[in-house]
C-alpha cells in the first residue's frame, strides 16, 4: 500500500490526442491514442473483473476485438494483489492482452459491497467481501494500486451513492468526489497513464453541473459519468446524461459508466458518449438472457426445445453460426460449462456489433434513422415476448420462482453483487 505524499508537480498525462471524425447532433465518432493503442469511439470496453473476462478464453477475446478492456481494481487489489501483478508486467503482461487496459478506482465497489463501510476524508475502510478483514481504499490508495496495475487509462477515486438518496448526501458526495479527485491528480506519479474524473450528482442536473463545474479546473485528459445505473431508472438516468454531455470539454473522451443495455447504449450515444463499460453481456450471457436484433431471448424457455433456427441469423458469431436454439436450451438446461462460454460470447458480439454499426452509422451521417430502426424492431420483440408471457399464467409462475431463487442466491453471496 503506497503511503508516500502525493508529488509537488504530478507528471503529464499522455496525448490522449482525441479528434471528433464525424459527428450528427451530439452523436460523435472519434478516435484517441493510448500507449498500447488507439481506441476507436463509440466503444464498448468488457469488463474484466479479476483479470479475465468470464468464461471467453483469449483466442475467443482475440476474434471479438475490442479497442480496449476493464479490469476492477478492488477485486485485483484483494487477490492477487497489484504488487504481484506488477512485477508479472502489469495487466497487459499478466493477461497477456497487450491492447489498452482501463482500471476502475474501486470507488463503486466500496460503497454497493460494505453497507457498513465508514467514510472519512481521507477514504473509505471497509470489510473485505472475501474474509472480512479491513481494506483501506481513497485517493492516495487508488493512485497507487492503478500505478501498479499498470493500464493506460485510470479513474479518479470517487464517491458513488445508490438511489434514491437526499439531496444533502448527492450534494456531499459531489463536494467529496471534486476534493478527492484533486487528491488523485497530486498523487499520480506515472507520465504514461491518464486520469479520468468521474462527474457525480445523482439525477438533479444542477448537481451534476456543480459536480462538472468543480473538475473542469483540473483540466484532466478525460470525463466519466458515474453514479447512474444505480435504481433511477432509464428515463432519470436519460435525463441525467443529457444535462451533462453539453458541459464537457468537446476534446476529451466522455465514458458513461456502469451502462450497458442495447438502447441505453444508443440513447448515450445520440447525447454524445463515447465510451461504456457493463458486466451485462456477460452476466445476461450466463443466464441464458441472449440478446437479439428482435429482443431478448430467454433461451431456456420450452418454446425454444424443437427450434432448429439460430439464435440470431444477422449474427455472425460462432454460437449463431454454428448452433440451434434448440441445442443452445439443451446446454442452458443441462448446465453444461460451455453454456457460460457461448451465452456470454454471443451478448459481447452483439453489443460490439451494436456499438460498431452506430459507429458507422455516424460516420455515414445516418445514425438517427439506425438507432429508430434498430429501437422499432427491439422493442416489438420485447413487446411480443411480454405478451406470450403474460398470456401464459405457467410461464408467470415459472418466471416468478426462478427471480425468488435468483434472489435468494444472491442475498447467499453478496460478495458477487459487482462482480462480472
Ligand atoms: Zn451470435
Amino acid at each position: 500500500m503506497p503511503s508516500s505524499l502525493p508529488a509537488a508537480e504530478p507528471p503529464p498525462h499522455p496525448d490522449l490526442g482525441l479528434r471528433i471524425e464525424s459527428s450528427e447532433g451530439r452523436a460523435r465518432a472519434t478516435v484517441f491514442e493510448t500507449p498500447h493503442g488507439l481506441v476507436h469511439t463509440p466503444t464498448f470496453m468488457p469488463v474484466a473483473t479479476k483479470a479475465s473476462l468470464k468464461g471467453i478464453t483469449h483466442g475467443q477475446l482475440a476474434a471479438l476485438a475490442p479497442d480496449i478492456m476493464l479490469a476492477n481494481t478492488y477485486h485485483l487489489h484483494l487477490r492477487p494483489g497489484e504488487a504481484r501483478i506488477e512485477r508479472l508486467g502489469g495487466l497487459h503482461g499478466f493477461t497477456g492482452w497487450r491492447g489498452p487496459w482501463i482500471t476502475d478506482s474501486g470507488g463503486y465497489q466500496v460503497f454497493s459491497l460494505d453497507a457498513l463501510a465508514k467514510v472519512d476524508e481521507g477514504g473509505v475502510t471497509l470489510r473485505s467481501h472475501l474474509d472480512g478483514s479491513p481494506v483501506r481504499l481513497g485517493p492516495i490508495e487508488a493512485m497507487g494500486i492503478q500505478e501498479a496495475l499498470g493500464a493506460d487509462l485510470i479513474m479518479a477515486f470517487d464517491h458513488c451513492l445508490g438511489l434514491p438518496a437526499s439531496r444533502e448526501a448527492l450534494q456531499a458526495a459531489v463536494a467529496r468526489t471534486t476534493r478527492w479527485t484533486a487528491a488523485c491528480a497530486a498523487a499520480r506519479t506515472r507520465e504514461d497513464q491518464a486520469l479520468f474524473g468521474i462527474i457525480q450528482g445523482g439525477t438533479d442536473p444542477l448537481l451534476r453541473a456543480e459536480s462538472v463545474a468543480g473538475l473542469l479546473p483540473l483540466d484532466l485528459p478525460g470525463y466519466a459519468i458515474g453514479g447512474l445505473a444505480v435504481g433511477e431508472g432509464g428515463a432519470a438516468m436519460r435525463a441525467a446524461v443529457d444535462a451533462t454531455t453539453p458541459l464537457l470539454p468537446e476534446t476529451k473522451p466522455r465514458y458513461l459508466m456502469g451502462v450497458g443495455q442495447p438502447l441505453d447504449l444508443l440513447d448515450a450515444i445520440a447525447a454524445g458518449v463515447d465510451m461504456f463499460d457493463c458486466v451485462l453481456p456477460t452476466r445476461n450471457g450466463r443466464r441464458g438472457w441472449l440478446w437479439t436484433r428482435d429482443g431478448t431471448v430467454r433461451i431456456a424457455a420450452h418454446q425454444h426445445a424443437d427450434d432448429e433456427s439460430p439464435l440470431d441469423a444477422e449474427c455472425a458469431c460462432e454460437v449463431c453460426t454454428t448452433h440451434s436454439r434448440a441445442y443452445l436450451r439443451h446446454l442452458f438446461k443441462t448446465g453444461e460449462h460451455t453454456a457460460v462460454t457461448l451465452g456470454s460470447l454471443h451478448n459481447l458480439t452483439f453489443l460490439f456489433d451494436l456499438v460498431r454499426q452506430a459507429r458507422q452509422a455516424i460516420l455515414t451521417g445516418r445514425f438517427a434513422s439506425f438507432a429508430a430502426g434498430f429501437r422499432t424492431r427491439y422493442e416489438a420483440g420485447e413487446a411480443r415476448w411480454q405478451a406470450a408471457h403474460d398470456a401464459d399464467p405457467e410461464a408467470a409462475r415459472r418466471s416468478r420462482e426462478a427471480q425468488g431463487r435468483r434472489e435468494a442466491r444472491r442475498s447467499e453471496t453478496a460478495g458477487d453483487a459487482t462482480d462480472a
